[in-house]
């Protein structure tokens, strides 16, 4: 780990880096479990990388936070977070191939299982022991999960052999939606999940700890009474989407900054382009920078053109022409004592470049634009770890 000074000095060199700062995690797990019920606990979404922000890190830090529950989308992720030396259960939200499935008990890790005919398949392989598993139940997202109009195969599931149930859970998927036919449908899937638990307890089953909320079931639902909630998005301390309306609103920090710098400046004259394809033409003479960042880092091309901003010194200095694959330009026309080597802020806490506004110029969600980040990025931890 660096030291603070070693770690500027360092970074006078880094071209392009994301700054996490742990502090705003503590902030925004302490904000979701202040509108928790107090028996649920927050299941970290650590899946690709943390969003961006880095797995190991972050989930070493939720480890001192309390947090006992991990979730991620693949096996190899998984492994890597208990080689990382996380102590806590992990879960495998995607499917693990039949033929690797004993590397989840090795590693002592819980997987999902999709559907009946996937857990018949791994409960037939030669193992020593059991795997333990969450028994998704398909309430209408139509992914993965075994329909919960299917309760004998979901009751079949906990008598097949090498299978240890530890629960079951759901995923919505109009959570977000705050129309009348999403709530109407999102309420719908959650009686339909409830349904199973109970025929399950009538039939003398015991269900174990049950979950159905991620990030928009918590901000809409947060009252549900389950074991878990599945956090992602929000732990990181943003929306999906700029101007969502939800129920509950939590004061959320963005723990993720994107920066760059500035490697070259310039003065093109009116007339002159900028860039590929010739889409930016100077009106009049003005200053402008290259900056060592691009598409390749997973600052998105398609921001070309958008009038996408970024900032320096800060100002706002707006992106022109369109976005190379490591770097990008800049007017900074409106900009004084721009230097060689000055910060460029492309995600941050400010409103106007927050990941909300980038991902909308992008047309997309915060989750792709930060599960995107490249990397080639370095990264650089602040806040107490
Ligand atoms: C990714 C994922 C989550 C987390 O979703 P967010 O909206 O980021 O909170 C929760 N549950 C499942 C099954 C997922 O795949």
């Amino acid at each position: 780990m660096l030291l603070l000074q070693e770690k500027s000095i360092a970074l006078k060199k880094t071209r392009a880096w994301i700054e996490i700062n742990l502090d705003h995690l503590e902030h925004n797990v302490q904000e979701i479990r202040r509108i928790l019920p107090t028996s649920c606990q927050i299941m970290a979404v650590v899946k690709a990388n943390a969003y961006g922000h880095g797995m190991i890190e972050i989930s070493k830090k939720l480890e001192k936070l309390g947090v006992e529950d991990f979730a991620v989308a693949t096996l190899q992720e998984g492994i890597s977070l208990r080689k990382s030396g996380i102590k806590g259960n992990i879960l495998i939200l995607g499917s693990t191939h039949f033929t690797e499935i004993s590397y989840v008990m090795k590693y002592d890790l819980i997987q999902t299982i999709v559907d009946y005919e996937y857990a018949k398949t791994i409960s037939e392989r030669d193992l020593d022991g059991e795997i333990k598993v969450y028994i998704k139940v398909n309430t209408g997202m139509n992914r993965l999960g075994e329909s919960y109009q299917n309760l004998n195969k979901i009751k079949d599931i906990y008598h097949l052999e090498h299978i240890k149930v530890l629960g079951l859970f759901t995923h919505l998927c109009a959570a977000d939606g705050m129309e009348k036919d999403d709530i109407a449908f999102t309420r719908k899937q959650i009686e339909r999940f409830q349904k199973v638990i109970f025929h399950l307890k009538l039939s003398g089953y015991s269900v174990g700890k049950i979950h159905i909320q991620s990030s928009y079931g918590i901000l809409n639902y947060p009252d549900l009474k389950c074991d878990y909630v599945r956090a992602g998005i929000i732990m990181y301390g943003v929306h999906s989407e700029k101007d969502m309306d939800t129920r509950f609103k939590l004061d959320l920090k963005p723990v993720l900054s994107v920066k760059a710098r500035i490697t070259s400046i310039k003065e093109i004259q009116a007339g002159e382009t900028v860039g590929y394809g010739q889409r930016f033409i100077a009106e009049k003479s003005i200053y402008i920078a290259s900056v060592s960042i691009g598409y390749a880092d997973g600052y998105p091309r398609s921001l070309s053109e958008t009038g996408a901003k970024v900032m320096v010194n800060g100002k706002y200095a707006e992106v022109i022409g369109r976005i190379c694959m490591d770097q990008m330009m800049i007017c900074i026309a409106d900009i004084e004592g721009v230097k060689v080597g000055d910060i460029v802020t492309l995600i941050g806490e400010d409103s106007l470049i927050s990941a909300e506004v980038v991902a909308d110029w992008a047309g997309t969600i915060t989750n792709e634009l930060l599960s995107r980040l490249g990397a080639r990025l370095d990264r650089v931890v602040i806040g107490n770890k």
